[in-house]
């Protein structure tokens, strides 16, 4: 056939007409129609072809009905009984669809052409009519979806048309159809050029021979269809339309945190179909002209998604891309001696995964997937009638693909990983693209996971600085010590620095920890904490966080700058996020401003999972109306502990010793300490206080406030009349003195803040806290009727250090899940 149309013509084909190809999984109902037709439309220009697989899984229905007649025609007293079955279905699914996607004429058109069809097929199938030919039958399935998603982008008002592939694409039998080049294009281009501006879809997977008799590409051969269509009218790029979005590090089905690969080079991606990886056919590449042509792999599914770009890109830097595995691979062993055969082997166009010899053996492997048995075993029993060859099953392969990989450092992860396994054989592939293992066992996943991210997932680091070396800074580090292990297993944390408030011990490659308090005393170093944070982000670390163990102003004022040089911080310190108003939203700003991650679970009732159960409420829907309680473990615990016999004074000076209190008690008098845990709550929930809208009854006398904390200690009992007095006040009425906090939200949405003494009847749960108690009674519109009462010890070394703790594995699975 000769070429008829015009060379200008030609060029503008190969200029502006690109291939697009659609599987038979975007094509599985009549939603995925529409969103194909819709890709078609919008993402592909005017002139071009795209090429259609079967819908769905029709091509194995077909060969289900062909097995089932064949099955029947070998019965004596054959029973077409299971073919009719499944030929009614098929029909009822092609029918379906039409009816479902297309109204009026068009539907009208397409039933009757399928009713034609479907007449054919029954006449077969009942022997009045003789269809040898089984990719005959089989080209239905593409002809079915071309006819169908051209009807349907016609309706749609697109000009669209289809092609049946065997009306150009001429080939010669063979077990892979071999494609007469010349005339297949002359026949395309005759019937594509004169018509700019009108979409082709052409069935993929057939072609015929020059006699006109159907043959097919071999299994899942669309993706080859669309590259051979794209080579004939020389297009500079085929896009295959995919359920997933390009090629990935490893089988997204099976691997986690995979990494898309924008672009692969023609030899890695040919590399990695011939290893046996889903995503294209071997045969994809053969028709490609490597200069010219792209072929892009793009999902039709999150269509804005990254996709991938098969092309030449060979300078591209040496690095492992895929990893590849296969669950079932056998072994072919050969005798050494047995050079016929040896020299079949080696001449076979089917190449092994991988071979080896073992010469002092004398023996020769060479290892083929599963799927290709069949063609090897009916080979062998043609050429080696001796049965010489012996096969060996029970075997997998796992393998990496890319570009010169024994230049590349995974290479050599790759090898220690596999060599723990039970590693049969590992070799280069003579390209150097690609490393393999065939492995003697079974793969799983997990096997799979565990070497994928040992390749591509570097593991990800966090650097700890922590500040505050008090109670709460050595219990937290003792506890860290104890639980290393744990804490290392998502990511790879390290101590890099022990900071009180004026020297420090940093070590970017990690502290160690044993014996920190000799070896703080030993290498800690004056410092300046303004100096220190602009130099932290030099520290080698993916991530890096600021534990703030002080009770210090001069470090919550240092919040903004700590998360603008891109620490995160877990707050044990309650002055930030009480800090006024102002402050306090130039810190969430910042921190908003650098995405940093600020944790302060222990600021309020130290370990109690207040946090957790206020943000579990607020997030399923429920709304805080108030929250009221005993805030302050040391108050809990003078008042559990104050009756008329005890001094108030001497409560103070015993919880200051035992460290119930903090280190200035006034702190705690002052009510400070639960105004400050009122305002984190109050902010926690999204309200907007500050310290001048809370109403406080203070129980430190001013003439105190300013005094040396030594001279205050020494005056304490100047406490004790006032106290006694507030004692048999509330005994007058059969009460007790509790230092309550409570704010509630109006129905204005004003808010109502208050923090003093109350007096409780002596029943009451509020009277009969265990010393040192927290109570937090929260009332939402959920919990109305009966409050939410959280309740438990709201203070103490461990189980503040605890609560630390709890945020930093917060942290650590947040981070860890960023990629
Ligand atoms: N429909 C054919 C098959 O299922 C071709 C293809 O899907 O690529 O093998
Ligand atoms: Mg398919």
């Amino acid at each position: 056939m000769k070429v008829e149309v015009s060379e200008a013509q030609i060029q503008t084909v190969a200029d502006q007409v690109q291939v697009h190809k659609f599987g038979g999984s975007s094509l599985a109902d009549a939603y995925c129609y529409r969103r194909v037709a819709r890709i078609v439309t919008e993402y592909a220009g005017a002139s071009d072809l795209v090429v259609v697989s079967a819908a769905g899984d029709t091509t194995n229905r077909i060969l289900a009905i062909i097995d089932a007649k064949h099955e029947a025609d070998a019965d004596a007293d054959g029973d077409y009984g299971m073919a009719e079955v499944l030929l009614k279905q098929l029909e009822k699914y092609q029918q379906g669809l039409i009816t479902e996607l297309l109204s009026g004429e068009h539907q009208q058109r397409l039933l009757r052409a399928s009713e034609i069809d479907f007449a054919r097929w029954w006449d077969w199938l009942s022997g009045a009519e003789i269809i040898e030919n089984r990719p005959e039958l089989l080209s239905y399935g593409e002809l079915w979806s071309a006819r169908l998603l051209s009807t349907l982008l016609q309706q749609q008002g697109t000009q669209a048309d289809h092609i049946d592939a065997r009306s150009f694409l001429v080939a010669d039998d063979a077990p892979e159809p071999l494609i007469r080049v010349d005339v297949s294009r002359a026949g395309l281009l005759n019937r594509i050029a004169p018509y700019a501006g009108t979409r082709f879809i052409v069935t993929g997977f057939i072609c015929a021979d020059p006699e006109g008799r159907s043959l097919i590409l071999g299994r899942n051969g669309s993706d080859y269809s669309a590259t051979l269509v794209g080579s004939l009218i020389d297009s500079k790029q085929v896009t295959i339309w995919k359920d997933v979005a390009g090629v990935y590090s490893a089988d997204p089905r099976k691997v986690e945190r995979v990494v898309s690969l924008p672009i692969l080079d023609w030899r890695e991606a040919e590399e990695l179909a011939r290893l046996g990886s889903p995503v294209l056919h071997p045969r994809t590449f053969q028709p490609v002209n490597r200069e010219r042509m792209v072929i892009a792999v793009r999902s039709s599914l999150k269509v804005e998604n990254q996709q991938t770009r098969i092309g030449l890109y060979e300078d591209a830097e040496a690095s492992g891309k895929v990893l590849t595995a296969l669950s079932e691979v056998v072994l072919f062993r050969v005798d050494l001696r047995d050079a016929k055969l040896i020299e079949a082997f080696e001449e076979l166009e089917l190449t092994p995964l991988i071979s080896w010899n073992e010469v002092a053996q004398h023996q020769a492997y060479y290892a083929y997937h599963q799927n290709h048995l069949d063609y090897m075993e009916q080979w062998l029993a043609e050429i080696d009638t001796k049965h010489n060859a012996s096969k060996l099953t029970g075997y997998a392969m796992l393998a990496l693909v890319g570009n010169r990989i024994q230049e590349t450092e995974q290479y050599s992860v790759f090898k220690q990983e596999t060599s723990e396994q039970a590693l049969r054989r590992l070799a280069l592939t003579p390209d150097n693209n690609a490393v393999v293992a065939i492995l003697e066992q079974k793969l799983d996943n997990r096997l799979l996971n565990r070497i994928h991210s040992q390749l591509f997932n570097h593991r990800r680091s966090l650097g700890v600085l922590v500040v505050g070396r008090g109670n709460i800074g050595s219990a937290w580090l003792s506890l860290y010590r104890r639980l290393r292990e744990r804490i290392n297993e998502q990511m790879d944390v390290r101590i890099i620095g022990v900071l009180n408030s004026t020297r420090m011990w940093l070590d970017y490659n990690g502290l160690d920890l044993t014996d920190w308090q000799d070896n703080f005393e030993r290498l800690a170093r004056p410092y300046e904490m303004s100096q220190l944070i602009p130099e932290l982000p030099n520290a080698p670390y993916d991530e890096l966080v600021m534990l703030d163990l002080t009770d210090a102003t001069a470090v919550a004022q240092l919040y903004p700058s700590f998360f603008a040089n891109g620490l995160h911080i877990i707050s044990a310190n309650k002055r930030a996020g009480a800090s006024t108003e102002s402050q306090y939203s130039e810190i969430r700003t910042i921190q908003q401003e650098y995405q940093r991650e600020w944790y302060y679970n222990t600021t309020v009732g130290a370990g109690l999972p207040l946090n957790y159960a206020l943000n579990d409420l607020r997030n399923s829907g429920d709304s805080i109306q108030s929250i009221s309680g005993i805030f302050s473990g040391t108050m809990s615990w003078l008042f559990e502990n104050f009756n008329a016999d005890v001094k108030f004074s001497d409560l103070v000076r015993e919880a200051k010793e035992r460290g119930l209190s903090e280190p200035d008690p006034r702190e705690d008098l002052s009510c400070q300490d639960i105004i400050r845990k009122l305002l984190i709550l109050a902010r926690e929930i999204g309200l907007r206080l500050d310290w001048k809208d809370i109403d406080v009854d203070s129980l430190l006398p001013e003439h105190l406030a300013d005094i040396p904390l030594d001279e205050f200690m020494q005056r304490l009992p100047e406490l004790d009349d006032g106290m006694q007095d507030l004692y048999q006040d509330a005994q007058q009425t059969g009460k007790v003195p509790r230092l309550l906090a409570s704010f509630a939200v109006r129905d204005d949405d004003r808010v109502i803040a208050r923090v003093g003494i109350e007096y409780i009847p002596e029943g009451d749960m509020l009277a009969n806290l265990i010393p040192g108690e927290n109570i937090f009674v929260i009332y939402t519109d959920w919990y109305h009727e009966m409050p939410l009462v959280i309740s438990g010890p709201g203070a103490g070394k461990e189980v503040t250090a605890g609560g630390v703790q709890s945020d930093l594995n917060q942290l650590l699975s947040r981070l860890s899940k960023k990629v």
